[in-house]
């Protein structure tokens, strides 16, 4: 694929507004003459005589050839620039109309204004990345946790990829046996060999199961939690909510259902990522139509969660109110994790052990936090997600861990396969049918790492980055 011939291409690769510089890149066969038409070193050399990977100084020249800002370029020489293609980079000061001077320069001395994602699109087409690292470029840049940046900057590093390559290798001496089956059918396999092939095809599947389970951390930190703080009113979740984001983001007060509407926010907690709303106080009997609204789309907010924090007030007895949310969460009960937050315990715990049974016959048993929102930095509750969504089982950084839905369709896809193909070894089947079926999760783990990929699943993937990446 290096060999594809592309427009060269510009853009803004630093964030729009004021700054101190702005870059902008140019990538493609034209880079350097782009570059040469719109930079004149301060030392009277063409730029393109200036050696690559080196910073230069000297004047930019802006679409009509005028002086515009003085500023730094570095050239790379393809392949060994990011995109793989010949890459000019020119810094100027960073105000809005320096770098639109600076990019309409490049566009009038012969380049055309970059697509989104374009230049990562790039780098993977002419194999300086792969798929999943082009997709952790993206994340790397839109990180903005902890766990995010530890994810991507793994995925970058070639985690997932290096994975899908061992898993690849393993399978490659398999379908070396299957095809001289194929080949040589008079020499027969035998059964040590037929076992052979059988185990490495189960030791593939465990890997594949192995990898794919990764998705369920992956994405709660990447996408992040679907969650939902619910309780009547007054039981604690404004302040929960407060104690969870550590802003005075949510209303507290005394006076019960004020917090109408739904706050969002999203936190890192307990080692993923949580996509908050707050909800308005659950009530049954609703009297405003503003609490009826709000009421509504709380118990439409709740059937959409994936984590659901049930307040409760531990120093009172259930209330019919309580009640009410119990039964809610007991018809609607999915996928969602369900964490039982018995709050105000610095006030004593007044509910009884039949009414904590009810609870925990709810949410289930371990996953009730008894704790004070008011006193406490929540560290149970932290651990309870923490738990329930195994955020502690894997190094984000180091192990691979798949976070991207395409990825774990292309995953599945392997994974069915490879049963099948365990399947038909076992049942005893024709070695071309286990040869077809292995081949087809091959091709399928190769999807997952972008070696073998359809284009519009690339145009999708690029698709969603910003112009400049
Ligand atoms: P919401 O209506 O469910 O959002 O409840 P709020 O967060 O607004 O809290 C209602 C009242 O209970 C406020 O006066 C809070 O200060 C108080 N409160 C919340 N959590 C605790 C707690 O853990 N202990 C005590 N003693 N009071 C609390």
């Amino acid at each position: 694929m290096t060999d594809m011939h592309f427009r060269t291409v510009a853009a803004v690769s630093t964030p729009r507004g004021k700054g101190g510089i702005a870059v902008i890149r140019i990538s493609g066969d034209d880079a350097f003459r782009v570059a040469d038409r719109m930079f004149s070193p301060a030392s009277g050399k063409a730029l393109s005589d200036c050696g690559t990977r080196r910073a230069v100084f000297g004047t930019i020249l802006d679409a009509r050839d005028e002086p515009v800002d003085t500023g730094l370029a570095v050239l790379f020489r393809g392949p060994a620039s990011f995109t793989g293609e010949d890459v000019a980079e020119i810094s100027c000061h960073g105000g809005p109309a320096a770098t639109e001077a600076v990019l309409l320069s490049a566009l009038a001395h012969g380049a055309d204004a970059a697509g989104p994602g374009e230049f990562t699109r790039r780098a993977f087409l002419n194999g300086k990345l792969s798929l999943t690292e082009a997709e952790a470029v993206g994340r790397l840049i839109d990180a903005d946790t902890e766990e995010r940046l530890a994810l991507s900057a793994g995925g970058l590093r070639g985690n997932v990829s290096r994975r899908i390559g061992e898993i690849s290798a393993g399978m490659l001496t398999t379908m070396t046996a299957l095809y001289a089956a194929i080949d040589y059918p008079e020499e027969d396999v035998g059964d040590e060999g037929e076992r052979e092939i059988g185990n490495t095809l189960r030791r593939s599947l465990e890997e594949v199961r192995a990898l794919l389970s990764t998705y369920r951390v992956g994405r709660a930190v990447a996408d992040g939690v679907k969650t939902v703080v619910c309780g009547r009113p007054n039981v604690g979740k404004s302040s929960l909510f407060n104690l969870m984001t550590g802003e005075e983001s949510a209303i507290v007060t005394d006076i019960a259902g004020t917090t109408r509407d739904i706050l969002r926010e999203t936190v890192s907690f307990g080692g993923v990522t949580l996509r908050l709303a707050d909800t308005a106080g659950l009530r049954g009997d609703t009297d405003g139509r503003v609490e009826e609204i709000g009421v509504n789309r709380a118990r439409r907010e709740i059937g959409e969660a994936e984590l659901i924090l049930a307040v409760f007030d531990g120093s009172e007895h259930l209330t019919k109110e309580d009640g009410e949310l119990l039964d809610l969460l007991e018809s609607t009960k999915g996928d969602a994790v369900i964490l039982a937050v018995v709050n105000k315990s610095d006030r004593g715990i007044a509910l009884t052990g039949e009414e904590l049974g009810r609870i925990d016959g709810v949410c289930g048993s371990g996953r009730r936090i008894v704790m004070s929102a008011a006193s406490e930095k929540g560290d149970a509750l932290a651990q309870a997600v923490r738990t329930a969504f195994r955020a502690g089982e894997l190094d984000l950084r180091r192990d691979a861990v798949i976070w991207d839905v395409r990825q774990r369709q292309a995953l599945e896809h392997a994974r069915s396969a490879l049963e099948a193909a365990v399947e038909a070894v076992e049942a005893g089947d024709p070695v071309d049918c286990v040869c077809t079926l292995a081949e087809e999760a091959m091709a399928a783990l190769d999807e997952t790492d972008g070696r073998s990929v359809d284009q519009g699943i690339v145009d999708e993937i690029f698709k969603r980055f910003c112009v400049g990446k």
